[in-house]
């Protein structure tokens, strides 16, 4: 009987879901993947065959939580992969705080620390811890992985980490931690098998997905990120704004005499794309498809913020050696990266038309000095192979 390991990743309104073979080394062979969306107000599930054929679709009546709905997954799921037996689960958590450097197994005292790192981010950390308790009461028997959104951050320098506050709110945890570590990584990863001479380099990592950031990479470790102490600093993205100037926030809250709830809404849930486009959508397919100029205004303002950042992060790696665009808008959007690139041509930066058209792995020409390259990313492979590892009892290289 094959063992097998599910990678959970519970995001803000959905779970996203991975079931892995661990028969097939470093990386564990994918068997199943699909995801439950609208979680909390009306649950859909869509499970996939590896190769994409549609397996199941279920439309739950009620309103749901993870208590309510973890349960039917995993019997769907082995109802799915009846020959084979789940051993371990894995779980994104976005924060590691400090001191959670690496992937951890499950344990009271992990659960603990956790509880005490839901203050650094309360909109995601107690969702994230959620399936962990329900999997201890459900299935006490199955090993638990959590795995760090901000762990492969932890190699950035203290001058890329601190906050240019009193060193008391340091000391307090009040600094840049980065996320999208799990996407980061995995991409670090990928370049090393596929580009070796890239990974040992300079490369700036672009995940531009519903959240957007970059990366700094000097040989494979983050040296930098755009996302800091929240997922709100940095690039553009589908509904916050990215990096603010801290005056706004005070004259929301002093002038216009908004509540902490309400800010905390418009950063979160009512910027980005979707604010700047007069609610048109976050979403950037539309916005590409709409004639309104409102829509244009958007993505240009994504382009020149998103090309601005990269500007900051090419000066942290003193020059650029390539560039790796990754998630949602950069795997699959020309339109964009070419729009982006345009604004690098000062780095040495030169697209291949045809390359991007056809989202070829490396889509710059042979005379551009930044090797510009689409590495699709996975994050549920990324949270498997450490939970493999860790169950294992094996350590990765450089993990
Ligand atoms: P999440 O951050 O939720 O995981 P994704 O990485 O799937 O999101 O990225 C979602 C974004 O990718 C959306 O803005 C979507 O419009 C965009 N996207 C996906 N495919 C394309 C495409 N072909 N062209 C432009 N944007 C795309």
């Amino acid at each position: 009987m094959t063992d097998t390991i599910l990678a959970l990743n519970v995001g803000s309104s959905s779970l996203k879901f991975a079931l892995f073979s661990t028969d097939s080394g470093e990386w564990p062979e994918l068997l199943l993947r699909g995801a439950i969306e609208e979680l909390a107000t009306a649950p859909r599930l869509k499970m996939q065959a590896a190769d994409g054929t549609l397996l199941q679709e279920v439309v739950w009546k009620d309103s749901g939580d993870i208590d309510a709905v973890l349960p039917s997954l995993l019997d769907l799921i082995s109802a799915k992969r009846e020959r084979e037996k789940l051993v371990a689960v894995g779980h994104r958590v976005v924060h590691g705080g400090r001191d959670l450097s690496a992937p951890q197994l499950v344990t009271t005292d992990l659960l603990t620390a956790l509880d005490d790192l839901v203050p650094l981010a309360p909109l995601h950390e107690a969702q994230n811890i959620a399936p962990i308790r329900t999997l201890i009461r459900l299935r006490p028997e199955l090993a638990q992985v959590a795995c760090f959104d901000t762990a492969f951050h932890r190699t950035m320098p203290d001058v890329a980490a601190r906050i240019a506050l009193p060193r008391d709110y340091e000391a307090a945890g009040i600094r840049r931690y980065g996320f999208h570590g799990l996407s980061y990584e995995y991409v670090s990863r990928r370049l090393r098998e596929i580009a070796p001479h890239l990974s040992k380099g300079r490369v700036i990592a672009a995940h531009l997905g519903n959240g957007a950031s970059l990366c700094a990479l000097q040989d494979g470790r983050s040296i930098d990120t755009t996302m800091g102490f929240s997922a709100l600093d940095g690039l553009m993205m589908g509904t916050r704004p990215g990096a603010l100037d801290p005056g706004v926030l005070l004259h929301l809250l002093q002038q216009r005499g908004m509540s902490v709830a309400q800010v905390e809404d418009l950063l979160y849930r009512r910027s980005g794309l979707l604010g700047v486009s007069g609610n048109i959508a976050s979403d950037m397919r539309v916005l590409i498809a709409s004639s309104e100029p409102s829509a244009r205004e958007a993505i240009d303002l994504f382009i020149y913020r998103c090309a601005g950042q990269i500007g900051a992060l090419a000066s942290a790696l003193n020059g650029l050696d390539g560039f790796v665009f990754t998630a949602g808008i950069g795997e699959h959007s020309p339109i964009i990266r070419k729009a982006i690139c345009d604004r690098l041509q000062w780095l040495g930066v030169e697209i291949d038309e045809d390359a991007n058209s056809n989202n070829a792995p490396v889509i710059s020409t042979e005379a551009s000095t930044v090797e510009v390259r689409i590495v699709p990313t996975n994050e549920e492979a990324m949270i498997a192979h450490h939970t493999l590892s860790r169950v294992s009892g094996l350590r990765t290289p450089d993990a």
